[in-house]
């Protein structure tokens, strides 16, 4: 079996395996067996659940887990909304786009008003790369440029082309050639004297010159918008309105990547974009846009869409049809009639205080960031330096599942502990998270 793999944060060390039960161990084995190398598993104890129902997990034992993690089952695990809506379009039609289907335009009508951005288009897709992927093809298509410019812990997706705009990969994966990457607009640690949105703008537009100089014409800025992989980085607002005037001036678009930051997650805005004031030309979306169905997609100015679909004939098996239509229907109408956007702003904002005011308490938290429901602590382990606490965040994440608490780290070094919970999370939920977590933190 594999090492640890030290990438990743909390993986399964399989070194570990033979302290296991019994069950567990055979499962690994022969999951190992079937899948192989590339697959990881979260936990020194790796959990099997069994069932999910709104913000709780429950495993092989009956046992409840608080999940804090999973941005996918967004409205809430098994909505039975969500679950009725596919289930009744799975029983009655499936077929694909190019048949006359109201459900994919009363879905994409649905989906592009919550944007705001008159004149856009919609495409569909299965996956958040698919639609990165299909992104970086308009944009390509419609700037005939190139050059792509990423932030330097990104994470776009598993495509050939988008793996190679995901440093987040590490070694593993090469970058391509007309990439460039630019550094986290990093609150925290960034340069003394110098605000984020300055930083960020001349980086940007020093790695357009740098593409430039290539001979590369730049065709998209593509960036998530809260920045997850790099270490959630919300503030201040408006941060990116200089960068993407900076794309514009160059000749290229700005693709923003909603795929984690969308469908309400930050709490004061739909899309994460919002937060920045900015219109980007085209916008990626998925995880959350299905409740767990496979549904992914793209917004895109009508006229990149036009410059694109003259020349090329678009169809995609599975993207768009009409049960992932009926979910993604059903995952907007739970959203607005549970008030679950206002939810993750007031909630959001009663777990970021309750995670400062145990900052107060505990040397350990370096500091506490996000919007919404995405919230990301980063665990130092002194507070001068500001050194990542690695193993402590490991420790934290993992002793947290003992207590039946779910949610990982992330960032370059995996020392940011990433909040990301359901969006019907209430308060008493995270008074758990919280209790639970001050109570991890002194223990150590
Ligand atoms: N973009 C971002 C910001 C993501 O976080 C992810 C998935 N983690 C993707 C794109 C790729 O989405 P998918 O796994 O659905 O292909």
């Amino acid at each position: 079996m594999n090492p640890p793999d030290q990438r990743m944060a909390n993986a399964f060390d399989p070194g570990t395996l033979a302290s296991l039960p019994a069950r567990e161990q055979a499962l690994i084995r022969r999951r190992q067996q079937a899948l192989g190398q590339a697959y990881r598993l979260f936990y020194q104890q790796p959990l099997h659940l069994l069932r999910g129902e709104g913000v709780w997990l429950y495993d092989a034992a009956g046992q409840p887990y608080l999940d804090v993690y999973n941005n996918v089952a967004s409205v809430g695990h098994s909505h039975p909304q969500v679950v009725q809506a596919i289930a009744r379009q799975a029983a009655t039609l499936n077929t694909h786009t190019r048949y006359l289907d109201e459900g994919i335009v009363d879905y994409a009508e649905r989906l592009l008003a919550t944007l705001a951005m008159p004149g856009h288009q919609a495409m569909f897709t299965c996956t958040g790369s698919e639609a990165n992927d299909l992104a970086l093809r308009l944009a390509s298509n419609f700037t005939g440029g190139q050059g792509v410019i990423v932030t330097a812990h990104a994470y776009h997706g598993v495509t050939s082309s988008v793996a190679a705009c995901s440093p987040a990969f590490g070694e593993g994966v090469a970058l391509g050639p007309n990439v460039r990457t630019v550094p986290t607009p990093d609150s925290y640690r960034g340069v003394a004297g110098e605000d984020v949105a300055t930083r960020f703008t001349h980086d940007v537009q020093a790695a357009i010159a740098d593409l430039q100089r290539h001979g590369l014409r730049p065709a998209a800025l593509l960036v998530d918008t809260l920045f997850t992989s790099d270490g959630v980085f919300a503030d201040p607002p408006g941060f990116l309105a200089g960068a993407v005037d900076a794309i514009h001036a160059a000749g290229g678009l700005f693709i923003a990547d909603e795929v984690q930051a969308g469908f309400a997650r930050s709490g004061s805005h739909f899309w994460g974009f919002q937060r920045h004031g900015v219109q980007p030309d085209i916008v990626t979306m998925g995880k959350p846009m299905g409740n767990g169905h496979p549904l992914a997609g793209l917004a895109a100015r009508a006229d990149i869409i036009d410059a694109f679909g003259s020349r090329v004939r678009y169809f995609n098996t599975f993207g768009g049809n009409p049960v992932s239509c009926a979910a993604g229907m059903a995952v907007l109408e739970v959203i607005e009639q549970e008030g679950l956007q206002h939810n993750a702003h007031v909630t959001g904002a009663y777990l970021k205080a309750g995670l400062q005011a145990l900052a107060g308490k505990h040397e350990l938290i370096g500091d506490v960031r996000g919007a919404g429901f995405f919230l990301g602590v980063e665990l130092v382990n002194d507070r001068q330096g500001k050194q990542p606490a690695t193993a402590a965040a490991s420790r934290v994440v993992n002793a947290l599942r003992e207590r039946r608490i779910l949610l990982s780290a992330t960032g370059p070094a995996g020392n940011i502990l990433k909040l990301r919970p359901q969006l019907p999370f209430a308060r008493e939920h995270a008074d758990l998270l919280l209790d639970a977590l001050d109570a991890v933190l002194a223990a150590r």
